[in-house]
């Protein structure tokens, strides 16, 4: 979601901002802009579109100059427009504004403005930002006081990088409730909305706090939210630039989802032996026996990842687990206190609506525990604890590995919280060695693709596509349904099996597609049975299952594993359908419309 990207330095501001904001194109934008200081005036060429876009118009401009600001805008308020674009600035020109976030009380300030002669080009909440630094600059005859000012009205959500011809060579960065990190090279010094946008040219990072503002000219000076001066350390991150290639796949989405077993091996890598120890991480054996419940917080797929967990939990642990949608977790006043061990699952580390709920469950007294794929990500400062998932680089809007990776860290989690609860048992070794045996198996499921591809031909022009499973395997049909729905834009259900003819057997037409996932011997019969139902009813169905045939029904077989692993194979044939159906129709699996990688504004 929005990308920002600033310089200041001996070089070209340009090409280095076009460059991060390519880099920064996976999370999702709709119009993109930079403004660059040139000899004292600000210029700014900005567009609804793609970047490549913008590269076009800029090949007209001429612009030149060693200090800028760029941005990818997700359009929260006010249509994708060059209107609407980030920079925005105000009339004068004194303030060139790029902003990743929310300013929830814009209406407001926006009155404030107009009462007092200021006229608004977009309809973006970000405009106040600039106007608003304008008013205050001409009143307090000073930009810093200025900004200080500004950053007390807004409420809501930003990162921004501000530029001014009253600061020459100068940026000004402040940030509460989105992401930004700043780095530094012997060319300059950059600002970005997250690390890839920057790791090219350093491997040295600032994070900034909430609250906190920075200077950015030949050194980066450091404020704290009362305007103090403050020190900050630099940390280094060592990451791996290949892993951000696609390696000769088409797509980032077949890389990630043929990466799976890898990235499963990578993120059990050194938890499991004889005993489950993760790294930065412990719970004693008096606070797991204190706790009443468990509150699994996340969104998305993250979420479906997070009903796998309650179900390992409550299997194996018998500890009640909820689990709860992250926007909706804060709004439904949640019983949590210091008896419930929350946990926080984002594959970005960035997801507003997770940190929000972090927080609240922090400020309730929760022992908080953040699962996360991103090194240093903005959750991991604000959860007590931290899991890694070392999935390796995420790139596709649409996760895969990450999901594949959270389920087997969730597991491990399960069987670390029961064996120091209730120490060894056969069940929870045989589990653990199943577990570690999974890479394999997943290899075996990766390496029927054509078959899934062939699935994909039968079903890319339909209307609608259910996926219906019981337990684990409900969980499961969410998962698949939502790959197919973000990437092939095919309206599609997921239900609780025994809860279709409760009113949904009402969708399934002559021809409709159902999957049924069936991997748990328990509920097996009971779902074969409700897909008796809707096959009798014309629909075409498709089995996942571990076992060889069903009557009249397609199957699309995969190994026999515990039910608490079977999302982790059972999920990839859908992800492949989903894959080669949006494939079919022609469409860019890696950036679909609408979406956004990390979901950065609540
Ligand atoms: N709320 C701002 C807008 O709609 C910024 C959105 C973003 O983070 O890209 O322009």
């Amino acid at each position: 979601m929005c990308g920002i990207v600033g310089y200041v330095g001996k070089d070209e501001a340009l090409p280095k901002l076009t460059k991060g904001l390519k880099t920064l194109e996976y999370r999702g934008y709709d119009s993109a802009g930079v403004a660059v200081l040139q000899n004292k005036e600000i210029y700014v060429v900005k567009d609804k579109g793609r970047i490549a876009n913008l590269e076009e118009l800029l090949k007209h401009e001429h612009i030149k100059g060693n200090i800028g600001i760029a941005h990818t805008r997700w359009a929260t308020h006010g249509v994708p427009s060059k209107e609407n674009a980030h920079p925005h600035m105000d009339d004068e020109k004194r303030f060139a504004v790029v902003h990743n976030g929310i300013i929830e009380n814009y209406l407001e300030l926006k009155d404030f403005l107009i009462d007092k002669g200021y006229t608004f080009k977009s309809q973006t909440d970000t405009e106040v930002i600039p106007l608003l630094l304008n008013y205050y600059y001409k009143k307090e005859k000073d930009v810093l006081k200025a900004l200080g000012k500004t950053l007390q009205d807004l409420k809501g959500s930003y990162a921004i990088l501000v530029i001014s011809p009253l600061l020459g060579k100068t940026i000004l960065a402040a940030k509460k409730n989105s992401p930004l990190v700043i780095g530094k090279n012997e060319s300059g010094i950059f600002a970005a909305s997250d690390i890839p946008a920057l790791i090219s040219y350093t491997n040295e990072f600032y994070f900034l706090e909430d609250g906190d503002v920075a200077l950015l000219n030949d050194t980066i000076t450091f404020y704290n939210d009362e305007f103090k001066p403050i020190k900050k350390k630099s940390k280094k991150i060592d990451w791996d630039m290949e892993a951000t290639n696609k390696n000769g796949y088409e797509d980032y989405m077949l890389k990630e989802i043929m990466e799976q077993p890898e990235a499963l091996k990578n993120t059990l890598n050194g938890i499991i032996g004889k005993k489950i120890e993760f790294l930065n991480f412990s719970l004693d054996k008096d606070y797991l026996d204190s706790i009443t419940n468990i509150h699994i917080v996340a969104c998305g797929t993250a979420m479906h990842a997070g009903l796998s967990g309650k179900y390992a939990i409550e299997k194996l642990c018998r500890i009640p687990v909820t689990v709860s949608v992250a926007s909706e977790f804060r709004y439904q006043d949640p019983i949590i206190n210091a008896k419930t061990l929350c946990i926080f699952i984002s594959q970005s580390g960035e997801t507003a609506d997770t940190i929000a709920a972090l927080k609240l469950a922090r400020d309730k007294g929760a022992v908080t525990l953040a699962i996360t794929n991103v090194f240093e990500s903005s959750i991991t400062r604000e959860a007590k604890y931290t899991i890694y998932t070392h999935a390796g680089p995420e790139i596709a809007v649409a996760s895969t590995k990450a999901y594949t990776s959270q389920v087997g860290i969730l597991v491990a989690l399960t069987l670390y919280i029961k064996e120091i609860r209730d120490g060894h048992s056969k069940e929870s070794d045989k589990l653990k060695e199943e577990l570690i045996n999974l890479p394999k198996l997943m290899d075996v499921v990766l390496a029927d693709k054509d078959i899934y591809k062939d699935y994909a031909k039968r079903m890319y022009k339909v209307r609608d596509l259910f996926y219906i499973g019981r337990g684990n395997d409900y969980n499961i049909a969410m998962e698949g349904s939502l790959k197919l729905k973000e990437i092939s834009y095919i309206h599609s259900e997921a239900y609780p099996a025994g809860e279709l003819k409760h009113g949904p057997i009402a969708l399934i037409e002559d021809g409709t597609f159902v999957f049924g996932i069936a991997t748990d011997a328990k509920v097996e019969e009971k779902t074969l049975s409700n897909l008796e139902e809707v096959k009798a009813r014309g629909a075409n169905i498709v089995l996942v299952a571990d076992k060889e045939e069903a009557k009249d029904m397609d199957i699309i077989k995969i190994p026999k594993v515990n039910p608490i692993l079977a999302p982790i194979l059972a999920v990839i044939p859908l992800q492949f359908i989903a894959y080669y159906i949006a494939k079919e129709k022609g469409l860019d699996v890696d950036m679909p419309r609408n979406l956004a990688k990390s979901v950065t504004v609540e």
